[in-house]
């Protein structure tokens, strides 16, 4: 069976007032993330996962923040770009686990709303999604509440 594994990392700079997206999910905070497109962290760390796992080079490669038609775009958009082609090289996605690292706001409340959109975006059932949340118990840029970073893991199988 030819299975292939990526990782994917992400960060972005919190600024106030700006939207908070995670997963394609709006989080209710007073800051949000400072990004060329909607600043979505998750999904890009998702997004290089799957990029990973196929040696296609990462998401800045494919959507550089040069080109203004991806500026404030959302990136579930994005996502659904990868995926694919994810199967046009002939790999299904297995499953996805990320950990998404915040201090502030708690985003356990969220977490469901996040695993439903992400399973919609790329068509696996819910199951197969995983999203953690923690903090870093006040350490580092992110318990300081100047950014959020996120590690994703994706598994692809074979068509
Ligand atoms: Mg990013």
């Amino acid at each position: 069976m030819d299975i292939r594994i990526g990782c994917g990392y992400d960060v972005h700079a919190l600024a106030d007032g700006l939207r908070l997206v995670l997963c394609g999910i709006e989080v209710p905070h007073t800051k949000g993330c400072v990004a060329h497109s909607d600043g979505d962290v998750a999904i890009h760390a998702i997004c290089d996962a799957m990029l990973g796992a196929l040696a296609l080079g990462d998401i800045g490669k494919l959507f550089p923040d040069s080109d203004a038609k991806y500026k404030g775009i959302d990136s579930t958009l994005l996502l659904k770009e990868v995926i694919e082609l994810v199967r046009y090289k002939g790999y299904d996605v297995s499953n996805i686990d990320c950990t998404i690292a915040m201090q502030r706001p708690k985003l356990r409340p969220h977490i469901d709303a996040m695993r439903v959109r992400l399973s919609e975006v790329v068509g696996i059932a819910i199951d197969r999604v995983s999203v953690k949340a923690t903090t870093t118990e006040h350490l580092g840029f992110e318990g300081r509440e100047e950014g959020v970073s996120t590690t994703a893991v994706v598994l692809l199988i074979a068509q």
